[in-house]
């Protein structure tokens, strides 16, 4: 599922495949756009903003506006590159963006959400996110801020609101909880320590983001990958009591029509021992004693 390191990993593959080079095949299979004609512009630049890519084509030769194509991967999009003329080994009505310059061809396949825009809209259609987990200008301070700017909201929800901070998706709050033994269900207030939940999800990003599959365990095979996320009913790997899944809101919801929502955006889990709820703890929470983090 794209989160903001695999959006941040497309997004440097189309840069390296395409910029510099003028566009010899450029479509937009989507009704709005579908006439727009691309040909002849150079590929700036392509770079994402939390789990937004936007790709920056210049003005063509007749003069007319540079262009900012914005992509949103939601749940199943991915972007595909691999030589000019090569047989697609997916349905081509999945296809929603083709690219091709000098013999290499971009695919976006199963986009969420994509558009072309004048360069201010698209810096518009980004600007409501926070700190990029994954961005050069990081702010962790102002990350921590947003995130605990309504206290009784659940961290797991408050993660998830690309307006805190951009990048998380459900894989990453649900490792993120886990590891600093969080229930994603507790207020923003109940958590001790948001600057460390907000620098643990900094360092698993990056860590993933050149990496073929996802691991937030330090171990690379095959279901034991991730700590919770997509563990419901097997056995935690650190204690072995059954993970927990329930659904668990997020984003920023009908306030931002440009992000993307799903009904599976909302699956959080938990391990009941690793991650006990402060809310309901009341005065014991002083005694529990927090999960170890040899692992983080
Ligand atoms: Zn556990």
């Amino acid at each position: 599922m794209p989160e903001g390191d695999s959006v941040h990993h497309a997004a440097r593959r189309v840069h390296d495949a395409l910029a510099g080079r003028v566009l010899e095949r450029a479509e937009l299979r989507v009704p709005r756009f579908a006439s727009i004609d691309l040909r002849g512009r150079t590929i700036e630049s392509a770079r994402a903003r939390g789990k937004h890519l936007l790709v920056v084509l210049s003005p063509d030769s007749l003069g007319r506006d540079p262009v900012t194509l914005h992509v949103h991967l939601k749940m199943e999009g991915r972007v595909r590159i691999h030589p000019s003329g090569e047989r697609w080994h997916f349905p081509a009505h999945t296809a929603r963006l083709v690219l091709a310059a000098d013999g290499v061809e971009v695919v976006g396949t199963e986009l969420g959400l994509l558009r072309a825009l004048d360069p201010a809209e698209a810096e518009r259609a980004v600007g409501h996110l926070g700190p990029d987990l994954l961005g050069a200008d990081w702010d962790p301070a102002e990350a921590v801020r947003r995130l605990v700017g309504r206290p009784r909201r659940t961290i797991g929800e408050a993660l998830l609101d690309q307006r805190n901070l951009a990048g998380i998706g459900t894989v990453y709050r649900a490792e993120v909880c886990f590891l600093r033994g969080v229930d994603p269900r507790d207020p923003v207030e109940a958590v001790e320590d948001p600057t460390a939940l907000a620098d643990l999800a900094r360092r698993l990003l990056s860590a993933n983001v050149s990496r073929a599959v996802r691991v937030t365990t330090g171990d690379t095979r095959p279901g034991r990958r991730l700590w919770v996320y997509g563990r419901e009913g097997k056995s935690c790997l650190r204690c072995g009591t059954p993970i927990e899944r329930f659904r668990l809101g997020g984003g920023a919801g009908a306030a931002d029509p440009d992000e993307p929502t799903d009904s599976l955006d909302r699956v959080a889990f938990r391990c009941p021992s690793c991650q006990p709820s402060r809310a309901t703890l009341g005065d014991l929470n002083g005694q529990i004693e927090p999960p170890s983090e040899e692992h983080s």
